[in-house]
């Protein structure tokens, strides 16, 4: 009961990479830096183990950025002349390579981490890629003059690493979509049609990740915006219920979002995000057992996947690990008090 992971990344040790940044440097090249990701993934997945975690990933410690790590290995993109863009609506800038030509996968994406990790963990691993609709809207378009044509372009891309990830041993694949909680019209629309796509013929579990964005000012300022109630996975969620994605990922603890809304995911497993990422302060045990307790209203508890509200990328390292720490005890309170 309650299997806990996180929702994808990690801190990047300050060996491999700048820290406390969405977009770092690397801080080496070649066979060394491929070495030196390698070494970091081994790190968290230890450290994963170690925390008492159920489910594992490879901490996204080989791709530079969540959505851009995948972008590098499709032809038919110019990373050599980024430009500035407004991403999730115009929230904040961020430079982005541009689509110039038909897209295509030059080959496997992350066999190499995917490949590793299993290797080196006997429990589940839960393996991330972005989905289609925040692939598009993390990306210039020069070439399709259409975002629903190219995100179910991306769609194919991504379904073929899916397919091939699963066959590495790969437990979960997870499609990150925080920009579903900003087009909500046109997540419902086509983008839950999108993620389908790039999930079609796993059978893996397959999950979805939602999210309110890395604990970065843009994203805090934004939040603040948002009102009392944030009621976006409203809008989404009845889609996602109908889809074929058997796990939703959502924010819960210290965000505004209605805990009912979470009824609306009625025959999924529902990943609740019970650790913040916006903050530095470590969550007490009771505190994520408090927050499994008030899902539970809402979830039944053979469907509760304690999780973290986002990724913990940008953090600090060392309260990135004492957060894990306390997710695995708060859910182990949790199956004690609720079991
Ligand atoms: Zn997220």
């Amino acid at each position: 009961m309650f299997p806990t992971s996180i929702a994808g990344s990690l801190p990047k040790p300050a060996w491999l990479a700048e820290t406390h940044k969405l977009w770092p440097q690397w801080k080496a090249q070649g066979d060394e830096l491929r070495q030196a990701k390698a070494d970091a993934t081994l790190l968290w997945i230890k450290a994963q183990e170690d925390a008492g975690l159920d489910i594992v990933t490879d901490g996204e410690q080989s791709r530079q950025h969540f959505v851009h790590g995948f972008l590098e290995q499709v032809e038919g993109i110019d990373f050599e002349h980024k430009v500035k863009m407004g991403i999730r609506d115009n929230r904040y800038d961020a430079m982005v390579p541009q689509v110039v030509a038909p897209l295509k996968l030059k080959g496997r994406v992350h066999a190499f981490e995917a490949q590793l990790a299993r290797a080196h963990t006997t429990r589940k691993l839960k393996f991330t890629l972005p989905g289609p609709m925040t692939i598009i809207d993390t990306v210039a378009d020069r070439y399709y003059g259409d975002k629903v044509k190219m995100a179910f372009a991306f769609a194919e891309l991504l379904n073929q690493e899916a397919l091939a990830l699963q066959a590495d041993g790969v437990d979960i694949i997870q499609f990150d979509e925080p920009a579903f909680n900003v087009y909500m019209k046109d997540a419902a629309d086509w983008g839950v049609e999108a993620l389908e796509r790039a999930a079609q013929g796993l059978t893996c579990t397959t999950a979805v990740h939602i999210c309110y964005g890395y604990g970065i000012k843009a994203n805090v300022d934004w939040k603040a915006s948002l009102g009392e109630e944030w009621r976006q996975y409203e809008q989404i969620f009845p889609a996602l219920a109908a889809s074929s994605i058997k796990q939703v990922s959502l924010e819960c603890y210290h965000s505004h979002v209605p805990p009912h809304l979470m009824k609306l995911l009625e025959g999924k497993d529902v990943m609740v995000g019970v650790i913040d990422v916006a903050s530095d302060t470590i969550e007490t045990p009771e505190e994520v057992a408090d927050t499994i307790g008030n899902a539970l209203q809402f979830v039944p508890k053979q469907r509760l996947f304690p999780c973290t509200n986002c990724g913990l990328a940008p953090m600090d390292r060392e309260v990135a690990m004492k957060k894990l720490q306390a997710l695995a005890q708060g859910a182990e309170l949790a199956r004690r008090r609720f079991g």
